[in-house]
């Protein structure tokens, strides 16, 4: 008989695990999405009057440096060739993102070659910071002052609300810092965006009889008791009924406008400067560089901290809210018959491609083994 298994939310980590759950035929699998449509903060759908393909919930550029898992996503859809090139606009003119040897010439008004600017940028570092404890302290031992309070000061006060001695160094790390002209924001050795969009990956990925989705509705812990696992990718906090306190998360605000032609150049302009209050304009028809639009459609995204009826995005993981998660790790380890998954289930800071890596190791591990042996975690949350 196969074994019932339910997951919350149809974002890519419970669908990719719904997906190869299915695949070894030992299971049925019941998907709960409050919301109306499937791919979670991924969702895309084309624009009504101009075509533009929209990632409703902010851009998302898929990359990853897994054989496997570019094959896997390459297996739902094809994926049109994408490089990701930011621009950021501060108060001494526009500059290529990240920060690398063009970023570096033009901002000092240098001809540097690569050596000279390594050793110049390391002149300026701050070599006091053996071990840098914060997200500041990080950006100051490899940048110096000026160049971490032109790009990275007021972008980040404003993305995380708060000083940026008070963020990981970990954030800042996301970030490459190169002595050549490559100026694609990603290290990763593939990058693409899903020419038909990810919800209709998502939707290939959940085309199985074997998967049903309800959307609209969403998984209460009660209902545990009608399924013999659980996975659970919504907030790991609200499983709990905030019983301890609500973890903190990160929300956006996107201000949709429209116009003719082209209106910014790039599909990703930062805006680096404290004073302007959104973080970034996002354009996405230059997400497609392979289509034609003559309408365009734009997003100013604010950031500001999640209240109950926001979107959570980015998980704020100051040290209240680590002790706080430490607690609700003991309440989920002793919570027979669930595993948390993703960003949300995990608590963790998950691009889509790592979500998607850990939701496939853990299938696998899953199918390889019997129900009572799976983990709470695929990885550990702190
Ligand atoms: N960041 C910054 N200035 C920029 C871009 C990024 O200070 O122009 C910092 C900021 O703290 C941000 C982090 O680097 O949260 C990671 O940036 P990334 O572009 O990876 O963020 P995401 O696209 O996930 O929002």
């Amino acid at each position: 008989m196969t074994k019932k298994i339910a997951i919350a939310g149809a974002g890519f980590a419970g669908i990719v695990i719904a997906r190869e759950l299915a695949l070894s035929g030992k299971y049925s699998i019941t998907i709960y999405e409050a919301r109306d449509h499937i791919a979670g903060n991924c969702h895309t759908s084309r624009d009504a009057r101009s075509g533009v393909m929209i990632h409703h919930y902010g851009p998302h550029i898929f990359h990853t440096s897994r054989d496997d898992v570019w094959r896997y996503v390459q297996s739902f859809g094809e994926f049109g060739p994408y490089t990701n090139r930011v621009k950021a606009v501060t108060e001494r003119g526009v500059f290529t993102l990240p920060v690398n040897l063009l970023t570096i010439n033009q901002f000092f008004g240098k001809r540097f070659t690569p050596a000279q600017a390594r050793a110049f940028v390391e002149s300026m570092g701050d070599r006091s910071i053996t071990e840098p404890q914060n997200f500041e302290e990080q950006a100051v031992k490899f940048l110096g002052q000026e160049l971490y309070r032109t790009f990275f000061y007021g972008y980040t006060k404003k993305q995380w609300g708060v000083e940026p001695t008070q963020l990981p160094a970990s954030i800042l790390q996301r970030l490459p810092i190169r002595f050549n002209y490559d100026d694609n924001y990603y290290n990763s050795t593939y990058q693409g965006i899903p020419v038909d969009g990810y919800t209709a990956i998502a939707e290939k990925m959940i085309d199985h009889p074997a998967i049903e989705v309800r959307l609209g509705q969403r998984l209460k812990p009660e209902m545990r008791e009608d399924y013999d696992h659980v996975f659970f990718s919504g907030p790991m906090d609200e499983y709990f009924h905030y019983r301890l306190g609500r973890l903190r998360y990160r929300s956006l605000i996107f201000e949709r406008f429209e116009a003719e032609g082209d209106y910014q150049g790039n599909a990703v302009i930062n805006y680096c400067q404290e004073e302007v209050p959104y973080t970034r304009i996002s354009e996405h028809k230059h997400f497609t560089p392979w289509e034609e639009h003559e309408h365009t459609v734009c997003f100013r995204e604010y950031s500001k901290l999640t209240e109950p009826d926001d979107v959570p995005y980015y998980p704020l993981r100051l040290a209240e809210d680590k002790a706080l998660l430490a607690d609700y790790l003991h309440l989920a380890e002793a919570e027979k018959g669930v595993s948390f998954i993703g960003r949300l289930g995990t608590y963790r800071y998950l691009d889509m491609h790592v979500v998607i890596g850990e939701s496939l190791d853990l299938a696998r591990r899953c199918v390889d083994s019997a129900l009572e042996e799976w983990p709470t975690f695929s990885n550990a949350p702190l």
